[in-house]
């Protein structure tokens, strides 16, 4: 399908505007000249691409990527790389030339531009360790040079920045399906983890870490069931944890749709957020002060010994449809007592 494209006349006029910067005369101009609806949006969103000339397309936060211009970067270096595995090869071809930002790139990452690989943990699935990536990852194509900007020359913050390896078990029988599920399941279901996350690094408390992970758990998360604490939230932050914990996959945010959510969070300067913080910080001071978890300022709980925290596949058969927790009454008795 042809791009739709402004035509260089058009160019010629708009290319030493300022973008970001623009008169109340030139935007008039732009106004004019850049009728259709999505170029229009995308000037503005992210001015012209210094190499094609055209609006750019990305995201936002990201307004340097230029999709057009690096998916065909990307292009270019196939024959620079591969896996081994054409499937694989596929698979991340397949993204790199869709990736709308330097956060969605995937790469073929030989094991000679790693170093210090470390041994972390065992898991259900594979190994995990810890190592440093020489060049570190791309942040950009570099006109000047011709190459790609990687984060590593970019900052001194990445010279030893640590990535994790996952060496799964079986990898060389990777299929085409299994990659589909991954993609899907990264997509989808890493945003239900990060709610737990979030959970966690709010309340301290590993989730349902009172209760056997075992079938019974599993229905009654998809009946509702969400970990609770006393722990106070902020409800800014709650509200976007529950929409990470929606029962329908599909309405659980995006990746990039969280960044921005907490991106805009953290630099908001909207009062209501930090008058929301201090209430929060005050209750959970109180908290520390009367709860039993806590031994001084040190939150001591006993996790249930059927708590599996290693990652294992659950193929738990018949599970009731899943629904949101705005029905908690439903459970057993015993369970709400587990969170009182
Ligand atoms: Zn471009």
């Amino acid at each position: 399908m042809e791009k739709i494209k402004l035509n260089d006349e058009i160019i010629e006029q708009i290319k030493d505007f300022e973008w970001g910067n623009l008169t109340i005369k030139q935007s008039a101009i732009i106004e004019k000249l850049i009728l259709n609806e999505e170029l229009n949006r995308r000037y503005k969103d992210y001015g012209l691409c210094r190499e094609c000339k055209q609006p750019k397309a990305g995201h936002y936060y990201n307004n340097y990527w230029c999709q057009s211009c690096n998916s065909k970067h990307f292009q270019e270096d196939f024959k620079n790389w591969t896996s081994g595995n054409h499937e694989v090869d596929k698979f991340i071809q397949s993204l790199q030339i869709k990736s709308n930002d330097c956060s969605e790139v995937l790469e073929w990452i030989e094991y000679d531009k790693l170093e210090k690989v470390e041994y972390l943990a065992k898991g259900g699935f594979g190994i995990t360790y810890k190592a440093i990536w020489k060049d570190g990852y791309i942040l950009d194509w570099n006109l000047e040079n011709n190459q790609w900007e990687r984060s590593k020359k970019s900052s001194k913050t990445y010279e030893n920045y640590p990535v994790v390896l996952k060496c799964l078990h079986n990898s060389q029988d990777i299929t085409a399906e299994f990659l589909r599920e991954i993609e899907s399941h990264i997509k989808i279901e890493s945003i239900f983890v990060i709610r737990c996350h979030a959970y966690e690094v709010c309340t301290g408390l590993s989730p349902y870490h009172d209760i056997a992970h075992e079938v019974s758990l599993a229905i009654n998360i998809c009946r509702g069931l969400r970990p609770k604490s006393n722990y106070k939230i902020p409800q800014v932050i709650l509200n976007i944890i529950k929409q990470c914990w929606d029962a329908d996959p599909l309405k659980r945010p995006k990746a990039n749709k969280l960044h921005n959510l907490l991106y805009n969070l953290y630099y908001s300067s909207n009062h209501e957020i930090n008058n929301q913080i201090e209430q929060a910080d005050e209750i959970n001071e109180k908290l520390t002060t009367t709860s039993s978890l806590y031994t001084g300022i040190i939150l001591s709980y006993t996790i249930n010994s059927q708590a599996i925290y290693t990652s294992r596949l659950l193929d738990f058969k018949n599970l009731p449809e899943p629904k949101n927790d705005d029905e908690e009454e439903e459970y057993s008795e015993s369970l709400m007592i587990c969170y009182a």
